[in-house]
């Protein structure tokens, strides 16, 4: 990747291989059709997708298209045009987000529906209130339903002019084939945990706590915020992760009992989702303390209590992946207690 610096105030951790991608994009006034972005939770797909969209719609970019004569990157995303005041408000009419509905009760429908599609179709399909660009972003494409997918295609097949599309998802094998061979795919990996430290010392944080909450967020910058701006977070994980972490050491009775309270009576799906999640990273930091390799703990305040559970010769490989079959037994509804005893007594 070049030398030279990002034109654009971009204000993200990290990714700046992708940010020159889509500086590129920008400059040259040519764009794909559709984006996906894949990599893992909290890592900044969102954060870089919204702003991106910025970009693209800012009356400046807008205005340098028009006439051509080569955009000068460096006005985009001005917060002065009307069309960025009304973006950062969440209001600009040509900036779809398609997310997941409510049910009645509250809670989040399992899948975007084709329904959802059908409705953006006719927005789409409406003269652009500003005449510029129209953006859609979807941040969880792994959940559009097999219907909605296919009505998303159709979209993709006869792309309208001046409409884009940006995907979000974990992994790139979450979303139909199909639609995946008409993506630009950006492949988006963990950021340093220097450069998020870095990032975190501007935060009025102290040395200390930047470095550990650099670690905890394990390469994913959005997660490393969420822990600096929301301190109550910060340390409500931070006693889940010592509670999971006493899940593995002691009598089998007491970690039986342990365990019965922190699921507690009621939301036990995602009670035990998250301690299934926090022992994934907590098993990670055992194999990485079995190979010597202790600057890349993840749990760094829990270095001593880790290292007493010991070094020795565990397979932690086998029991990350019985973890990861037991949060796919739990999201199927499998009884939470019994997937998490089998996992600790095994
Ligand atoms: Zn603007």
């Amino acid at each position: 990747m070049s030398e030279h610096k990002l034109q654009l105030n971009w204000d993200v951790i990290g990714h700046e291989p992708i940010l020159h991608f889509l500086e590129k994009n920008l400059d040259n006034q040519s764009f794909a059709h559709a984006y996906l972005f894949v990599g893992p939770g909290k890592i900044g797909k969102t954060t870089v997708a919204k702003k991106f969209g910025n970009f693209v719609v800012c009356e400046q970019f807008q205005r340098l298209s028009l006439n051509d004569t080569g955009v000068k990157l460096k006005n985009l995303g001005c917060g002065e045009c009307n069309t960025c005041r009304m973006y950062s408000k969440g209001l600009y009419a040509d900036f779809h987000l398609l997310e997941r509905e409510e049910n009645d009760s509250g809670t989040l429908k399992q899948n975007i529906s084709v329904k959802q599609i059908r409705e953006l179709h006719t927005h789409l399909n409406k003269r652009s209130f500003q005449n510029s660009y129209k953006v859609v972003l979807i941040p969880e494409a792994e959940t559009l339903s097999d219907g909605a997918s296919n009505s998303l295609l159709k979209f993709l097949e006869e792309p309208t002019q001046q409409t884009m599309l940006i995907l979000v998802a974990p992994d790139k094998n979450m979303v139909l084939p199909t639609i995946l061979s008409r993506c630009q795919v950006l492949q988006y990996s963990p950021v340093s945990r220097e450069t998020i430290y870095q990032q975190l010392l501007n935060k009025d944080i102290s040395k200390n706590e930047a470095w550990d909450m650099a670690a905890l967020s394990a390469g994913r910058p959005t997660g490393a915020m969420q822990f600096a701006e929301d301190r109550d977070f910060y340390f409500e994980y931070k006693e889940k992760a010592r509670g999971v972490l006493q899940l593995l050491s002691g009598g089998l009775a007491d970690r039986l009992l342990n365990l019965e309270k922190m699921l507690g009576r009621t939301d036990q799906k995602r009670k035990a989702l998250e301690i299934l999640n926090i022992l994934t990273s907590i098993y990670r930091d055992l194999q990485l303390l079995k190979v010597y390799q202790d600057d890349l703990v993840q749990h760094v305040f829990l270095h001593d209590e880790l290292k007493s559970v010991g070094r020795e010769n565990h397979a932690w490989h086998k029991k990350i992946k019985q973890v990861q079959e037991g949060i796919n037994y739990v999201e199927h509804n499998v009884t939470p207690r019994l997937v998490l005893e089998t996992i600790l007594i095994s």
